[in-house]
């Protein structure tokens, strides 16, 4: 958002200074004024400057919203954290989606700045040997989507989103094995160390057990 600000300010400042310059071209003797070519591209080169992380920040957004709504069967829109935000937000969960008036989850989600940046690093990396960071900020996504399909409980949405991480992973561009595994790790690595809240029923025959083909349960021993 500052980096928004930061260039229409500089955009707006190289269109004024063009501007100011068109009707004193000449001066009064006819003669042709230089256009003012340093100030104008200084101008533009911070343009270029605020405009390159923006640029990425959207196109990892739209990658983890189109995955997103592939996983949740509809569209989802999912917001990465900027730096400003980050600055003033002491909250310690990692994401959230906001429950409307009516009491139904909203269908967008806010995933903090670390998580987003462990997923833009696993995204561009060759996703076989994932940090535990990377494999929990793919689970905090699917566990946001699957708030946004709905699930208010959080021992459900948790369990529901451990047996869809291995779809996440893939709808993210991870191969099947590389899904399984990811999944398997949350399950063996992360879940047993979540708070009380997010605990309850999940595994082979619980409360939250879904029967789903490959759950992360059944290669874990
Ligand atoms: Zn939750």
């Amino acid at each position: 958002m500052i980096l928004t600000w930061v260039l229409i300010g500089f955009l707006a400042l190289a269109a004024g200074i063009t501007i100011r310059w068109v009707p004193r071209r000449f001066d009064g003797l006819g003669r042709a004024r230089p256009f003012p070519r340093i100030s104008v591209t200084l101008c533009l080169v911070v343009v270029v400057a605020c405009a390159v992380p923006l640029w990425t920040h959207a196109r990892l957004e739209s990658r983890l919203e189109r995955a997103a709504s592939a996983v949740a069967g509809g569209p989802v829109t999912v917001h990465c954290q900027t730096f400003g935000q980050a600055f003033v937000d002491l909250g310690p969960e990692l994401g959230w989606v906001r429950w409307g008036a009516d009491g139904v989850p909203e269908r967008s989600t806010l995933i903090k700045r670390e998580p987003c940046g462990d997923l833009k690093a696993w995204l561009g990396s060759s996703k076989d040997a994932p940090t535990l960071d990377q494999v929990i900020a793919v689970h905090i996504l699917t566990h946001e989507t699957m708030h946004m399909v709905g699930l208010k409980n959080e021992s459900q949405a948790e369990c529901a989103a451990i047996q869809r991480d291995a779809s996440m992973a893939v709808a993210l561009g991870a191969t099947p094995a590389q899904g399984q595994a990811l999944a398997r790790r949350y399950w063996t690595e992360a879940y047993p160390r979540v708070r009380p809240e997010y605990a309850n029923g999940c595994g082979a025959g619980g409360t939250y057990d879904e029967g789903l083909d490959a759950p992360p349960w059944a290669d874990a021993g």
